[in-house]
């Protein structure tokens, strides 16, 4: 246990570290073996990406060092419970156990909610507050054993099972109401041509 406080501790350092230089205070280090062979520390902010979370840049600064894409047999230490993103590529990665200090909640009264994300996951598509589409993409028609195409009727808006319902969009603790068009999606509109081009 004393080794598991002492990189926790390394990882709390980070991000103190990292709050002193301008980033977020979030600090996270990949162990093998017992020597730590990767360190993140938050750069969103200073990089301008989002994803830059600190065990986004500590997964992946330890496998650019091990030359894998999973950590195999690793241990990470983060100075807080990792977020769904750092979480789904924390299991993307694989690495054999996961050792945090400050839990989710006591992120959300510091400022760092992620608690939506969390609950968004488990809400139908309609009902999520940011938008999110299932279209389904057609496949262009086989030939006809007359060896012609058979005609593909036009994508319609029906068609498209779009989700309407009005909603607002509030990443994290950035709260910002935005309606959304009750129409099709921009992302329809671009899938259409698409779609002609598979004819
Ligand atoms: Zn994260």
């Amino acid at each position: 246990m004393l080794m598991h406080n002492r990189f926790l501790l390394h990882a709390i350092e980070l991000a103190v570290e990292n709050v002193r230089r301008g980033g977020g205070p979030f600090g996270a280090l990949v162990v093998k073996d017992g020597i730590v062979i990767a360190t993140g520390a938050n750069q969103v902010t200073r990089t301008h990406d989002p994803t830059a979370h600190a065990e986004i840049v500590a997964i992946r600064e330890a496998c650019r060092v091990l030359g894998d894409f999973q950590l195999t047999g690793c241990e990470v230490y983060s100075s807080c419970e990792p977020c769904p993103m750092c979480l789904g590529a924390l299991y993307w990665a694989r690495p054999a156990r996961i050792f945090f200090a400050a839990t989710k909640e006591q992120a959300a009264d510091a400022g760092f909610d992620d608690s939506l994300i969390y609950s968004e996951i488990n809400t139908p598509y309609s009902q999520r507050v940011l938008p999110i589409f299932h279209i389904e993409i057609r496949k262009p028609p086989g030939p006809s054993p007359t060896g012609q195409r058979k005609p593909i009727r036009p994508a319609t808006e029906r068609s498209l099972r779009i989700a309407t319902r009005p909603a607002t969009f509030s990443p994290g603790h950035l709260f910002r109401e935005k309606p959304i068009a009750s129409s099709l999606p921009e992302g329809a509109k671009l899938l259409l041509p698409l779609e002609d081009r598979l004819l």
